[in-house]
């Protein structure tokens, strides 16, 4: 079995074909007659565009117009008078055509490789990828035309460049492994629109298999398993069949309402890492953002984001969200989040100790940073704060304070923002469970975080094996929490949403709807699954499933019992 990257879900079954890299070596030369070899290189750069735009045609039928763009893109660049100006620049100083493009593209792939931001290394590939296809045209090499692929064929390269994609055709080809790539790479983007499983980053993936070989590509899972089992086969084969057929069904939701089956609406939210992620969350059909975890755009840097950065970040994803709710959560650092340039120090017991709001409201500066941030990017949508790990109204009261001042301080600066942002609390300890009456009555909203609310009730960390048997939210004082969150939430008037796991979870859902959540915030491919077992439940039939589970007084009980019936 060869481990990588799950890019495109799905599994397909097939031959392997390892797409070589022609080659397309050449010897400088100098030329004399400039005007003739800068003729020649017209000529390739026409023959080029009219290629191109015949794949992008190809690819607009197939996929859309969105990846079509990036081969129209290429076209744009090789013309572009700066790229392509230098080009002929270099041919008129006597350089051949292969040289002078050689040249002047590795310069643009060594500048755009260079930029950490991944859309400029992007723009790497895609000059690695006109270099290739025009040096082919000058040296008439004839490339792998993956149109030729026969049906069953499982397409194994280096990288999937665009071009290549063009020529692919979805009835053949029934996977994609490739040696490079990530989640937001050109190759993935491709293999997900065009609904081929692909699991990319498959260290030594072309040397390691062979034309012909059987493999089985399991996108979802990010596996690529080899000399497959006849066993293995069949068993991946009706893996494969549940996925399309659920595939299919779910695509009936797309676009509707969230909806139960008594009528009762609800809000359909995505939880979200980066901006990027609310355009995935938009592309998934989610109705809103019920939690951006704002601690990954302090990690994996040396020093913190400032105010401005921040406030680019979150202004970026309240415009991808065009006015839909995007609830904002403050730093929760500290537990197993670490930020090493905090210079945290280490503690004994890093759940219960120094972080998340605790840490915010002895670090005032960072806080009022991030909240003044958050109150600039509210002028561009429906932006909520959201307060993490609350234990005490303390806690909350010094957060609004906080939350008053940065207004105050917007405002003697004449900066814009939304004088009635909500503020509310993420209910993720026994503690919000118990005082979350007297909570409610000053929070505007809650969200119920069902990860560390079991690990917080249950005492059990959610990453210690030995005790995984209490970490489940169908314990029943975990259930206790859940139900008695909403109530409180209910009977103060205010919504109350659920971001953790648990919140996605078929068994879970009647239990939530019994209790009267109002907002479910899920993983962006959840969305449509989630929207579908809403819609099976009634608020009759889902308040039978209640009673009879919060009448059983274990775990294995419930978990039985719900299985039975979802
Ligand atoms: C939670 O605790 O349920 C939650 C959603 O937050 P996180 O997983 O980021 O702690
Ligand atoms: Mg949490």
């Amino acid at each position: 079995m060869l481990k990588g990257i799950a890019a495109s879900e799905g599994i397909g079954i097939g031959k392997v074909m390892i797409i070589e890299e022609t080659s397309l070596d050449y010897t400088p030369k100098t030329v004399t007659d400039t005007a003739a070899e800068l003729e020649r290189y017209k000529d390739a750069v026409e023959k080029f565009c009219a290629e191109t735009e015949e794949q992008a045609e190809a690819l607009r039928k197939s996929t859309g117009d969105k990846e079509a763009e990036i081969l129209m893109g290429h076209i744009q660049m090789i013309k572009d008078p700066f790229m392509g100006g230098s080009i002929e620049n270099l041919i008129e100083s006597g350089q051949c055509a292969e040289a002078a493009l050689d040249q002047q593209c590795n310069m643009f792939i060594d500048m755009f490789s260079q930029v950490e931001d991944e859309m400029t290394q992007q723009r790497a590939a895609d000059v690695k990828d006109i270099k290739a296809a025009m040096l082919a045209i000058l040296l008439g090499v004839k490339v792998v035309k993956i149109s030729d692929a026969p049906k069953g064929t499982v397409l194994v390269a280096k990288e999937v460049t665009p071009s290549m994609t063009a020529g692919i055709n979805k009835e053949n080809i029934v996977g994609i492994i490739t040696e490079t790539g990530s989640q937001t790479s050109h190759s993935a983007i491709l293999a997900r629109a065009l609904e081929i499983p692909a699991v990319l980053s498959v260290e030594n993936s072309t040397t390691t298999l062979s034309s012909g070989e059987q493999v089985i590509v399991d996108g979802s899972a990010g596996e690529v398993v080899t000399a497959p089992s006849e066993e293995q086969i069949n068993e991946y084969s009706a893996k494969r069949d549940a996925f399309l057929r659920e595939k299919r069904e779910l695509e009936n939701y797309r676009g509707k309402k969230t909806v139960s089956a008594s009528g009762d609406e609800y809000e359909l939210f995505c939880n979200i890492g980066t901006p990027k992620d609310a355009a995935k969350a938009m592309e998934a059909d989610g109705e809103g953002v019920g939690l951006f975890r704002t601690e990954f755009l302090f990690m994996d840097r040396n020093a913190l984001p400032t105010e401005d950065e921040q406030f680019e970040a979150y202004k970026q994803a309240a415009i991808v969200l065009k006015g839909k709710g995007l609830i904002i959560r403050t730093l929760d650092i500290g537990g197993d989040k670490e930020i090493p340039y905090l210079g945290l120090e280490k503690e004994e017991n890093p759940f219960m100790g120094f972080r998340a709001i605790r840490y915010c409201l002895k670090n005032r500066d960072l806080f009022k940073s991030q909240i003044k941030a958050i109150l600039r990017a509210s002028a561009f949508g429906d932006i909520r704060i959201m307060f993490p790990l609350i234990t005490a109204v303390e806690e909350l009261r010094a957060g609004k304070e906080l939350v008053e001042e940065a207004k105050a301080d917007l405002r003697a600066s004449k900066i814009e923002f939304d004088e009635n942002i909500k503020v509310g609390v993420m209910t993720e300890t026994a503690a919000s469970g118990v005082i979350a009456h007297m909570l409610a009555k000053e929070a505007d909203f809650f969200s119920i975080g069902t990860n560390d609310l079991t690990g917080y009730t249950m005492a059990a960390d959610r990453g210690n094996g030995d005790v995984a048997y209490l970490y489940s939210p169908f314990q029943p004082s975990v259930l206790m929490m859940i139900r008695r969150i909403i109530k409180c939430a209910n009977e103060a008037g205010i919504p109350v949403g659920m971001c953790g796991e648990a919140a996605a979870n078929p068994m879970m859902i009647p239990l939530l709807i019994s209790f009267g959540l109002t907002e479910f915030s899920v993983s962006a491919p959840s969305v449509l699954k989630v929207r579908k077992n809403i819609a099976k439940w009634t608020k009759e039939e889902a308040d039978k499933v209640a009673e009879t589970v919060m009448a059983m007084s274990t775990e294995a009980e419930i978990v039985d019992y719900l299985k039975g019936i979802v």
